[in-house]
């Protein structure tokens, strides 16, 4: 391993150091067969109940239980088909939850949706899990929460991270491209997120922190260079994704929200994921989804005009009233269920009169400042989608079958879902979303701007 992977590997050290919740992570390479060793470094368990399907299974499964073994566990496996594609819901995570005994390590063999999985499902029964990584896909693997669908509605439901982590890097390296692509789309999304994050600092609105803050974005741009090296399975490459996804789940857990790791890209792709899109037949995965959130909130960034000459009387006599923006919400959300939790995620931000004229005006005064900030921050959009090209990702809404107009609208509904502050407010708040959605996501422009 050269240098800059010993700066990261101590920065995980630190960060893993400071966690209440997970004790161990292990990336490296031929490490499967410590698998046995580290369960019993962590859990006072005799056997271990292994969660996979069969596709992780073939990819890690033998030599997972075969280091189970070594380690003097007893070990029961319980693998689904891989196809149809196994779904995060709340139904599937009791059955597992059922199926476990005290005395028990319940093992999530896998990537993001089997993590969930299991994570819901210990935590129902008192257990602590154990993560056996198979692809470098996500970020959910350090973090607390598991998204899970419920009744329609995509929700994370607090758990606990797994106590212990296992990533065999031959393992990652040789994971499908595709779910590989899809962590790079997920990591790629912190930039978004931290503009976000810096305009809610910047506003007085959520301040930035100093523990989880740098987690995420310390090494961020480090993490996403070379997405070449990582398409054609380099191992150090993959290393540093799976390391960065770390990073980011434990910065969750530091901070105790999502907000150090997500903004309106995720808003967009949980849109997408709420709505169960499909793509030739397939669940679009959650990467893929951020992938493109992140290219078009970082299209919307590039907009982002000059708001010095911000008119604000005008802006908040303009500003739709409570009742109008509950009607538009019912009007962009077509479940009942999204949206009657939508009219109460955006009943937390939504501000007009006195409220939003004080906001305006604190807008324009830390606009210039915000405005360097966010410009030495973020990455323009024409970069980002040659980086994600170039990690074998999608990056355009057509890449995953979405039209111009979908795409529009579900940005538009994305705002509704969370009462966290991002970019598409703080387009909301000054009048300008319309125009922006408008100019830099219709039919066409978005294609043209991609040819870089
Ligand atoms: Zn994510």
């Amino acid at each position: 391993m050269d240098n800059r992977q010993n700066t990261i590997d101590e920065t995980l050290a630190t960060a893993l150091a400071r966690s209440r919740n997970i004790a161990e992570i292990e990336v490296g390479r031929d490490v499967l067969r410590q698998a046995g060793q580290m369960c019993r470094r962590n859990f006072d368990a005799d056997t271990a109940l292994v969660f996979a399907d069969e596709a992780a299974f073939a990819a890690a499964g033998d030599a997972a239980v075969a280091g189970l073994r070594a380690g003097g566990l007893e070990v029961e496996l319980h693998v689904l088909p891989a196809n149809p594609r196994v779904k995060p819901n709340v139904a599937l995570a009791s059955d597992f939850a059922a199926r476990l005994g005290h005395g028990t390590v319940p093992v999530a063999l896998g990537s993001g949706v089997m993590n969930d999985l299991v994570k819901f499902a210990a935590f129902q029964r008192g257990l602590r899990y154990f993560s056996i990584a198979t692809a470098a896909s996500m970020d959910g693997y350090c973090s607390g929460g598991a998204p899970l669908t419920r009744d329609g509605f995509k929700i994370t439901i607090a758990c606990r991270p797994p106590k212990a982590i296992l990533a065999d890097l031959d393992v990652l390296a040789s994971a499908p491209r595709q779910m590989t692509a899809w962590g790079y789309g997920d990591l790629a999304g912190k930039v978004a997120a931290g503009g976000d994050w810096l305009i809610a600092d910047a506003l007085g609105i959520e301040p930035l922190d100093d523990v989880s803050w740098p987690l995420v974005q310390g090494n961020l741009a480090q993490f996403l260079a070379g997405p070449e090296d990582l398409a054609r399975g380099d191992i150090g490459a993959t290393a540093r994704l799976f390391t960065g996804l770390s990073l980011c789940g434990l910065a969750m857990e530091f901070h105790g929200t999502s907000r150090p790791a997500s903004g309106a890209d995720h808003q967009i792709a949980h849109m997408w994921e709420m709505e169960e899109l499909t793509h030739r037949g397939e669940p679009v995965a959650h990467g893929a989804c951020v992938a493109v959130g992140t290219t078009t909130v970082l299209a919307l960034y590039d907009w982002l005009m000059d708001l010095s000459a911000l008119d604000i009387p005008a802006t908040v006599a303009r500003m739709d009233d409570w009742p109008s923006t509950r009607a538009q919400i019912h009007q962009r959300i077509a479940s009942t269920n999204i949206s009657q939790r939508a009219v109460r995620e955006m009943g937390e931000k939504y501000i007009a009169g006195e409220a939003l004229e004080a906001r305006l005006h604190k807008l324009r005064d830390v606009w210039p400042a915000l405005r360097s900030r966010l410009s030495g921050h973020l990455m323009r959009n024409a970069e980002m989608k040659r980086h994600l090209h170039a990690g074998g990702s999608v990056f355009e809404a057509a890449d995953i079958g979405v039209t111009a107009e979908q795409l529009k609208a579900t940005v538009y509904a994305s705002r509704f879902i969370r009462e966290r502050y991002t970019i598409l407010d703080l387009l909301a708040e000054t009048g300008l979303l319309e125009e922006a959605v408008e100019t830099t996501l219709s039919d066409g422009v978005l294609q043209q701007a991609s040819g870089g």
